[in-house]
């Protein structure tokens, strides 16, 4: 069986990349979710071991220590890393593995692993990601703010990734990352 291909996907806050990708995820043959550990609070309805493993920074830091994760990073205030064994185990099954991740942990794939293939997805303007951050109502004020400046700095970064899906109609974004997965499926080499 072919080797499944590792595809790590960054998009600002507030860009839909939740949506577009529960769409995506749906076809749970296809595609393993790779379930990050973060420091972060639960927020309303998310479980732990499901959306995230949620640990104290002690238990977080020992595992960094162990060599736990592939990468890991700090955002807004919190530590956030990718556990590396299931990865591998996925990616021999046949299976595409998708890292959902920020910016600074996708740089550090990079320079890690040639393997893997890079989807930036962006919101179509700032008052959009402001807009939905709002609506999504989880967050305060202060914290929405500081997502948006956040937004704003790693949207200037999605040149450094191998393809861009604009999310503006969400059908249109969710063909589009399709499309671009298949690509990265019949890619030959990588
Ligand atoms: P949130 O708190 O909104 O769930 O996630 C905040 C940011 O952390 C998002 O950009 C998300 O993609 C990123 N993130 C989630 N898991 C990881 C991870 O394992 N490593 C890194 N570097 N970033 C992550």
């Amino acid at each position: 069986m072919a080797r499944g291909k590792l595809i790590v996907v960054s998009a600002p806050s507030g860009c839909g990349k939740g949506t577009i990708l529960g769409r995506v995820l749906a076809d749970q043959e296809r595609f393993y979710y790779s379930v990050s550990a973060t420091t972060r609070n639960p927020r309303e309805g998310e479980v732990n071991g499901t959306h995230y493993w949620f640990l104290t920074r002690e238990d977080f830091e020992q595992k960094i220590a162990q060599g736990e994760f592939l990468e890991h990073a700090q955002f807004c205030d919190h530590y956030y890393g990718t556990p590396l064994g299931p990865i591998e185990e996925h990616l021999a099954k046949g299976q595409d593995v998708i890292l959902e991740i920020e910016v600074q942990g996708a740089m550090q794939i990079r320079g890690k692993r040639p393997d893997a293939n890079f989807i930036f997805i962006a919101p179509p303007s700032l008052e959009t990601v402001r807009e939905r951050l709002i609506g999504r109502g989880t967050e305060t004020m202060d914290v929405i703010e500081k997502r948006v400046a956040q937004a704003e700095k790693e949207l200037k970064l999605r040149d450094q990734y191998d393809y861009c899906v604009v999310n503006d109609d969400l059908d249109t974004a969710v063909a589009d990352f399709l499309s671009v997965v298949r690509a990265i499926e019949l890619r030959v080499g990588k």
